[in-house]
């Protein structure tokens, strides 16, 4: 090895998380070295630049709470921010905090090997530019993971697959260069999220689109729409409340509406109004006329808001039906609406996907639906695909076919702890950490919303934010006492798996029917273990919080 170099903490990836990681440590006055695969900061933002690509919580939810300036000075322009704002405004942060001096771009990291007698992490890099230098070694002692739960494409092994003639691209990697749809015909694999957000922009654009659909799911409306003036000013006046107000949810969102809360506070006349309606918290206290009534008052997306609906099994069992129904008023054609239909798992068992006039987009002339599920794909050809059913073609394929979530990143980097353990094949039959935080056997590795942490179940920000100060908290207390590694117990480590899949048990999630990427089910071969912690945001951070209270628990110092 030739003079690597040296540091305090490496940080891979520099996404949400490695920026916040590296702020957090900079702090403290360490030296940090980010290491990044994509040519920018970003991560899923820089990455996922298909069209449609939105976010699911409020802007000014899905936002750092660390920064009052940048609070104050940036300024969002839609209720749900799309990908490009939310890209300008990582940016934003990087430039305000010179982030990119200490990040390392086009960079993938390739093993990170633990020395024992050292207490050090010996890193290594490959370039991913076929330009660039040759790979080079890094020295630290920390050694943070900040790679995304959703930040490894996953492409199906179709047969043929390079034959395509046409243009391909994945959601996930989408290209930064404007895709030009107009004329072309285009076929699109996958009816998860990103096939949902991406259908109904891509066919208002392309000359023909085919959807080729395996597992529906179920969606709600965004209801995005630009900020109502004075949304921003007010926001920024409320920010410390609608923060502490995430902390301290479940969810990391508390759907901040400044004007609803402002009305009703000052107008004089606003208690003499009858408080606005709202539906019922549960779906089975309602009659069958009951719920049409809500329905037709609060829109379908309330179907999801019955809070029995996730616990229920009657209630989830209604909500389906429900939910059949609306899909029919919404789709013209019979015959399309039934394959659009989600069949045969609960409501809930995934992350709700929320689309702008998704199945509305089924009712244009210029889009069909091919459902897999009668007729699996066979081959890609030259010119299209092929099913038991026939060939199409088109000239543009897209695979929106999502990611191998939570631990697909972790696994492709050869991370070597005590004594050479592989981490692969420690998880060989599932992740197996503490809190999500630290594994077993891999001193002064770190996992930001690693598996088995809330993460992808809340506002991913918020939970981030939330391991972030953990670990430079832990990071602070080591330097102040002289510690030179930390470690998770095999004791606490077994405790907290079986703790994680006790509370997962009878909910939606991990109900016999749901194949979902919570489960790892949708990549060949990975093992159905759910992935992230379901007990909620606060209750995990009450614990993280209980843990360091009692001197670290479960965790040994070296
Ligand atoms: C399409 C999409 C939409 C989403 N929408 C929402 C939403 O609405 N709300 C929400 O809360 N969450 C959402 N998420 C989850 C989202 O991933 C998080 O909110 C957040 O952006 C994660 O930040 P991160 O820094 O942890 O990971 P990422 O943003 O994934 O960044 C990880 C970075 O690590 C890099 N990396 C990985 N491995 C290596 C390696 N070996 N070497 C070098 N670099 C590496 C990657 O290139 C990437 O840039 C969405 C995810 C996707 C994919």
């Amino acid at each position: 090895m030739s003079n690597p170099q040296k540091f305090d903490a490496i940080v891979v990836g520099a996404g949400v998380a490695g920026m916040y990681m590296l702020h957090k440590l900079r702090e403290q006055g360490l030296t940090v070295k980010v290491i990044e695969a994509g040519t920018d900061v970003g991560g899923t933002w820089y990455w996922n630049r298909y069209p449609g690509c939105r976010c699911d919580v409020p802007s000014v939810e899905y936002s750092f709470s660390f920064s009052k300036e940048v609070e104050q000075k940036w300024n969002w322009t839609e209720l749900m921010a799309g990908q490009p704002e939310i890209l300008e405004y990582m940016n934003f942060v990087a430039d305000h905090y010179d982030f990119r001096r200490d990040i390392e771009f086009n960079s993938k990291v390739k093993s990170a090997i633990f020395n024992e007698q050292d207490k050090n992490w010996t890193v290594k890099t490959d370039s991913t530019l076929e330009s660039a230098e040759e790979s080079k070694t890094y020295v630290a002692r920390f050694c943070v993971m900040a790679t995304g739960c959703l930040s490894v494409t996953n492409t199906p092994n179709f047969k043929g697959a390079d034959n395509f003639e046409g243009e391909v691209y994945h959601t996930g990697t989408w290209p930064k260069e404007e895709v030009k749809f107009a004329g072309k015909r285009v076929g699109i694999i996958g009816s998860g999220s990103s096939g949902v957000q991406s259908i109904p922009v891509i066919a208002a654009k392309a000359a023909h689109l085919t959807a080729f659909q395996r597992n529906p799911v179920y969606t709600f409306p965004a209801k995005n729409r630009p900020l109502n003036e004075g949304y921003m000013e007010q926001a920024k006046k409320d920010y410390a409340e609608i923060r502490a107000g995430q902390r301290h949810s479940q969810s990391g969102i508390v759907y901040y509406a400044p004007f609803r809360k402002k009305r009703s506070e000052t107008s004089s006349t606003a208690a003499a109004k009858p408080a606005r309606r709202k539906p019922s918290k549960t779906l089975l206290e309602l009659t069958p006329d009951q719920r049409q009534e809500e329905i037709k008052e609060f829109g379908y997306g309330t179907i999801a808001a019955y809070t029995d609906v996730l616990t229920n099994p009657e209630a989830n069992k209604i909500a389906c039906d429900l939910y059949s129904e609306a899909l029919g008023e919404l789709v013209h054609d019979p015959e399309v609406a039934a394959k659009l239909i989600p069949k045969n798992y609960p409501l809930g068992c995934k992350r709700p996907v929320i689309d702008t006039d998704y199945y509305a987009t089924f009712n244009r002339e210029n889009v069909s639906l091919v459902d897999l599920r009668e007729s699996g794909i066979k081959e890609i050809t030259a010119k299209g695909l092929r099913t038991e059913n026939g060939e199409y073609e088109f000239d543009i394929l897209v695979y929106a076919t999502g990611y191998d979530a939570m631990t697909g990143a972790l696994n492709n980097i050869d991370i070597q702890g005590n004594e050479g353990r592989k981490l692969v094949e420690k998880w060989e039959h599932g992740p197996r950490t503490y809190l999500g935080l630290q594994t077993e056997g891999f001193p002064n590795l770190f996992t930001v919303t690693g598996p088995q942490s809330p993460s992808v179940l809340s506002n991913v920000i918020v939970a981030i934010e939330q391991h972030v100060e953990w670990i430079s908290d832990c990071i602070k207390h080591m330097n102040e006492n002289d510690h030179q590694s930390i470690e998770a117990v095999k004791s606490a480590e077994d405790n907290w798996v079986e703790h994680v899949n006790e509370v997962a048990k009878g909910t939606m999630y991990t109900a016999p029917s749901c194949n979902s990427w919570y489960l790892g089910s949708n990549i060949p071969g990975k093992e159905r273990i759910f992935l992230p912690y379901v007990a909620g945001a606060r209750t995990y951070r009450e614990k993280c919080e209980e843990i360091v209270a009692n001197g670290y628990e479960g965790f040994a110092f070296g």
